[in-house]
């Protein structure tokens, strides 16, 4: 019999392995993945300085450790470089994987910015575990970091770098932190609290040239002023992984195109996590993945079962000022209404009738997000 394949180490791929054998301890399972195919946790990378952690010490299990404990054959260090549904085959390494059932889980890609200069190729960006001991290397004997990228991982590294001692600039396009998540009084409050742990906003701004210059790099931002930066890290977003279903002729839009089934246009191919999109929706977060991949393991193990979005709340985590958002849902018409409380924000995106449709609470507010939680609307 085929094995069911997992293409892909990250908490999608292990997500599915883990809920699949509670349904179905028999079905031969092989995981493919170009890492190491250890287990990790990967919203952990940005707050292992404040945590002390190494990257070794961030693996959860090693290889060997979660390929018994799941009954799955891991093929580490082995990257699909095509995939042949008529064939019902991957092509990777020196050969050949066949599938009976495949799920894609191969993540995103951080996004390069358009950067002149002879220092843009030496700025880092961090997406897995790899990438993070590559940065850690590099941020030794460093002082001052500038990040390219006020969203939730930038604004994450940058809490836990200043928080490690080093001098920190954050530079973004939006006029605000977290852009894509908060409104301006609760961001306002968000940045004040960042700016109190010691990182330097600069917003409405970015970064065009980065030139090396002995053992630093000089940035020029687009209003011509200039920076010096011992290290750059970027963080200005992730673009879905497509490019192996859309050269297999799936179809691929923002991410890999699935129905509420998990399922691509190929019936026997599924794509689940960074890399999917469910029905216009690419949500690169933890939560929905998890949704993902309850709803996937129970339709390969013979049940067919559409996944659902309940409200899913986003957890910003820098210590200096945890935040809890839940976006209303996509294209929801409304307007947000915030409130101060004592030493956080409270916000309520409304629709008309002022019924609450998202929320999003900043500091001290977010001891409120569970009774929260339960009024919003599901997203799918
Ligand atoms: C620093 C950081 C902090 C975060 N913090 C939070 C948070 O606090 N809360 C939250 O909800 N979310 C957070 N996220 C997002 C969350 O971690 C991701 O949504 C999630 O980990 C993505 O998992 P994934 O399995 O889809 O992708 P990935 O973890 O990217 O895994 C993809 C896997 O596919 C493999 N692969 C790719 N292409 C191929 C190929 N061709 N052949 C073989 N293997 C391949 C890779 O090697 C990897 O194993 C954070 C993300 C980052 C980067």
């Amino acid at each position: 019999m085929a094995p069911i394949v997992i293409l892909g180490a990250g908490l999608a791929g292990f997500g599915v392995a883990r809920e699949l054998r509670k349904f179905d301890k028999q079905v031969p399972l092989r995981m493919v993945t170009a890492d190491e195919g250890a287990f990790y946790s990967k919203p952990n990378l940005s707050n292992a300085l404040a945590w002390q952690k190494t990257p070794a010490q961030l693996v959860a299990s090693p290889r060997a450790a979660i390929a018994a404990q799941l009954g799955v054959e891991i093929v580490d260090h082995v990257r699909a470089a095509a995939l042949l549904p008529a064939e019902h085959a991957l092509r990777g390494g020196d050969g050949r994987i066949e599938y009976g059932k495949l799920v894609l889980a191969i993540g995103a890609q951080p996004i390069r910015l358009p950067i002149e200069g002879n220092g843009a190729a030496a700025v880092l960006s961090v997406n897995h575990l790899d990438d993070y001991a590559v940065f850690r290397q590099r941020l030794a004997g460093k002082r001052r970091i500038a990040i390219l990228g006020a969203g939730l991982i930038g604004c994450e590294f940058a809490n836990d770098l200043a928080g490690a001692g080093h001098e920190v600039e954050v530079f973004d396009l939006s006029p605000q932190a977290l852009g894509r998540l908060l409104p301006a009084g609760a961001a306002a409050f968000f940045a004040r609290r960042l700016e109190a742990a010691g990182v330097r906003f600069h917003f409405e701004t970015s970064i065009g040239r980065i030139d090396h210059h002995e053992n630093s790099y000089v940035l020029l931002d687009l209003k011509g002023h200039s920076f010096e930066a011992d290290l750059v890290l970027s963080a200005v977003g992730l673009r879905p992984e497509t490019a192996l279903a859309k050269t297999a002729g799936l179809a691929t839009n923002r991410g890999i195109v699935v129905d509420r089934l998990l399922a691509t246009s190929d019936a026997d191919v599924f794509a689940v996590g960074d890399c999917a999109e469910v029905q216009g929706l690419v949500l690169p977060f933890v939560l929905p993945i998890m949704q993902q991949a309850r709803a996937l393991a129970k339709t390969l193990a013979g049940t067919p079962t559409p996944v659902s979005y309940p409200a899913m709340p986003v957890v910003v985590k820098p210590p200096a000022c945890p935040t809890v958002v839940c976006p209303p849902p996509a294209g929801s018409a409304g307007a947000w209404r915030e409130e101060a409380t004592a030493d956080g924000v409270r916000a309520l995106f409304e629709d008309a009738a002022g019924k609450p449709l998202g929320f999003a609470l900043v500091g001290a507010a977010t001891a409120g997000k569970q009774a929260l939680a339960l009024q919003m609307p599901s997203w799918l």
